[in-house]
């Protein structure tokens, strides 16, 4: 599954259209049927950004188009007239080059997308007052592994780097948000940061719990444990020794 990271890189690569009126196509028919050729088309591509795991594209006008690539979206930067292959979902066709998305699942003019979102994981520096503030503001009685992964308190992090991020700073992610203190959340979400931006940077990093249930902590030794976690269940790891707090009820 794309994570924060990749976008970032999709958003590094698309940078050579931005300043440019682009010829724009929407060769997918799911694609096609949004209309937003017809209002693209010719106009200037002012800038292109990553905020958390969404691409957002603002045309003049005011228009941004938000594209949220879920598992299977990528994004290609071509020389211009090079060959397109299958049936992408955006061409965005400039004087030496073109942007081409494929499999992109959520693909939509947004007014209002970048306001709902919280700060980015990834932006230099990050802002973590507000994160801080959207975190304090959520039910303190939810566990931190869980809002972690809430785009509106803080966009971008995924469950790889939730885990990593709260692994290597001791945090249990069944401890409620109540229970973690501002030096605590600060230093996860900082963590969180300083993981994927490595990964950025194209340094390889080494997993220490993630998917690794049953293994011993590279810390204390103990077996990692997992248990799925939150609305959508995703899988959290951690080690039951160095990241103490209560287990979930069955794990
Ligand atoms: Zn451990």
């Amino acid at each position: 599954m794309p994570e924060g990271d990749a976008l970032h890189r999709a958003a590094r690569r698309l940078q050579v259209l931005v300043g440019q009126e682009l010829e724009v196509e929407t060769p997918h028919p799911r694609a096609a049927v949004k209309q937003l050729a017809p209002r693209l088309n010719g106009r200037r591509l002012e800038s292109v950004e990553a905020i958390g795991k969404n691409l957002l594209l603002r045309f003049d006008g005011g228009l941004v188009l938000r594209s949220h690539l879920r598992m299977r979206g990528r994004w290609r930067v071509l020389e211009r007239d090079a060959a397109v292959f299958g049936t992408p979902w955006l061409v965005l066709r400039g004087a030496r080059h073109t942007g081409v998305l494929w499999n992109g699942p959520v693909l939509e003019l947004d007014r209002g997308v970048a306001r709902r979102l919280g700060p980015d994981i990834l932006a230099a520096p990050p802002d973590y007052d507000a994160m801080r503030q959207r975190f304090r503001a959520t039910p303190q009685a939810r566990a931190i592994g869980d809002a972690i992964l809430d785009q509106r308190l803080v966009s971008g992090i995924g469950n790889v780097w939730k885990v990593e991020s709260l692994w290597a700073q001791r945090i249990s992610p069944w401890r409620a948000l109540a229970d973690v203190s501002d030096d605590e959340l600060r230093a996860a979400l900082a963590s969180a940061h300083e993981l994927m931006r490595a990964r950025l940077d194209g340094v390889p990093g080494t997993r220490h719990v993630y998917r690794r249930k049953g293994h011993m902590c590279p810390r204390c030794g103990t077996p990692i444990k997992s248990w799925p976690q939150g609305d959508e269940a995703r899988m959290a790891y951690w080690c039951p020794q160095c990241q103490k707090g209560e287990d979930p009820p069955a794990a």
